[in-house]
């Protein structure tokens, strides 16, 4: 293994590699372009018996793994959701691999719980959220809307569930959007509360929950006998960024005092323009709310952040400390790993204060709002050229459209050229994109969102998808 001198050297070749990769990043195919199996078959069936040498190692790494990495942090890379980076996240990083931490208690390394709960503190300040939440870092928005329904769950049931299981006849309810994302269902099936008893609600023509039918749900639903224990509100759904109507959905949910969730996994980071507030007009009425500074807060995954009113209750469903984890100090410190599912946990506070610190709010700022522009400039070009059609006004950083060519062509035919389109698009690997169905069309989705992404990238990217067209 590594000496402290060869790890020196190593690391400092790694390094520079690092911005060597940073620098050349965009001669890379954004997508991977391998077939299934072919990273694995190029791999030894047997683990190394003796020691191999970093260079050997590093060899293989270019020559193996490198072409089977589809490149996220590619300015040119407008799939899925940014899972966006940053130098000053990735030097974060850097020093949490090194001190390689297990952060489940504040006696276990009092840095990173004391830091953590100062920039959730920050965090929460930046985005607007009111002073009675507070928050913590969880893995991924997942675990934090799991978090958020099982302590539904435990309130509902005067935290009686965690201690018998389900006992009564009372069948538990929780709502969203039939645009939510999966992770709810997911959470729902693991709390035990059954996906049939998650009631998806319509959506108007913006894809955004329709409220007059949640309220005739939960009503029908409670005159059945149905206790209606969580809603979970989309802040920017995944297909097409729609945002649902918080002060309208608050109503209700108080009116019935019902937990209410917020998922805001990408838009959540809009929260620090001003003018994007507006998202939020009813949060006082919330109960929890998650978003990811690693979707698009320039900080290497995974970082989610998950705040809530009532810590108690988050505690009282989670918390378990059985004699050897007991310090004298747990009753005025944070133990975080009370506050979710995990016992251990990574020092991720210190790849985000990083970040807060060494971009500062305005350069945040500036990137979030200059990615929502180019998003409406490529959303203006679009709606003005005759082959294509958006398909939505654009939300936010999200362009949802899809060519038509001379408009003759039938849904099914239109369905089958976009398809070829999009592979023929990522086939060039110079941009990624993918799709979604919207109303069952078939729907090309570009999110800009990528820390470096510009106007030349966002230009080139539309020409790029003209001439595609043209090949095709
Ligand atoms: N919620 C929304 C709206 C998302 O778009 C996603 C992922 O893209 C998630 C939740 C899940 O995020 P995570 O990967 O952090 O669990």
């Amino acid at each position: 293994m590594l000496n402290k001198d060869e790890f020196r050297k190593s690391a400092h070749e790694i390094v520079d590699w690092i911005a060597n990769y940073y620098e050349n990043i965009e001669q890379y195919p954004v997508k991977s372009q391998v077939k299934p199996k072919e990273i694995f078959n190029q791999l030894p069936d047997e683990t190394p018996l003796v020691s191999e040498s970093m260079e050997v190692i590093m060899n293989d790494f270019e020559k193996i793994i490198m072409p089977g990495v589809t490149h996220w942090q590619n300015p040119n890379f407008y799939a899925y959701f940014p899972a966006n980076s940053s130098f000053p996240s990735i030097l974060g990083e850097m020093l949490t691999s090194a001190l390689a931490l297990q952060c489940m208690k504040w006696e276990t390394s009092p840095a990173a719980a004391e830091l953590e709960e100062k920039v959730m503190i920050w965090l929460r300040k930046m985005i607007g959220l009111p002073e009675n939440f507070c928050g913590v870092i969880q893995d991924s928005a997942s675990t934090a809307t799991l978090a958020a329904i099982l302590t539904s769950r435990e309130k509902a049931s005067a935290f009686q569930i965690n201690e018998h299981g389900f006992e009564s006849d009372t069948i538990f309810r929780v709502y969203c959007s039939t645009e939510t994302h999966s992770s709810v269902e997911k959470a729902v099936k693991i709390a035990g509360i059954g996906k049939k008893n998650l009631v998806k609600i319509p959506v108007d023509e913006r894809f955004a929950m329709r409220t007059d039918l949640l309220e005739q749900a939960i009503e029908k639903d409670i005159q059945q006998g149905f206790k209606p224990v969580c809603v979970v509100a989309a802040l920017g759904t995944t297909g097409s960024l729609a945002i649902d109507p918080l002060k309208d959905i608050a109503k209700i949910t108080s009116k019935h005092s019902i937990w209410l969730h917020i998922d805001a996994a990408m838009a959540g980071s809009a929260l620090v323009l001003p003018e994007w507030q507006w998202m939020i007009n009813g949060i006082e009425f919330a109960d929890s709310f998650v978003f990811n500074p690693h979707k698009w807060m320039f900080t290497n995954f995974d970082c989610s952040a998950y705040f809530l009113k009532d810590k108690q209750a988050l505690l009282n469903t989670f918390q378990l400390v059985p004699e050897y984890l007991k310090t004298n100090v747990d009753d005025v410190v944070n133990n975080y790993s009370d506050w979710g599912v995990p016992l251990g946990r990574r020092f991720r506070a210190l790849k985000l204060w990083f970040v807060l610190r060494n971009m500062g709010l305005d350069e945040i700022r500036n990137r979030i709002r200059n990615h929502i522009n180019l998003a409406k400039e490529l959303g203006t070009q679009i709606e003005t050229s005759i082959d294509f059609e958006l398909l939505l006004p654009v939300s936010l950083n999200l362009v949802c459209f899809r060519y038509v060519g001379n408009k003759t062509a039938n849904e099914e035919k239109l369905n089958q050229l976009n398809e070829q389109l999009l592979q023929a698009i990522n086939q060039t690997g110079k941009i990624y994109v993918t799709h979604t169905k919207l109303n069952g069309k078939y729907t090309i989705r570009m999110q800009i969102g990528q820390t470096n992404v510009t106007k030349q990238h966002v230009d080139a990217a539309w020409t790029l998808i003209k001439n595609v067209v043209q090949d095709i």
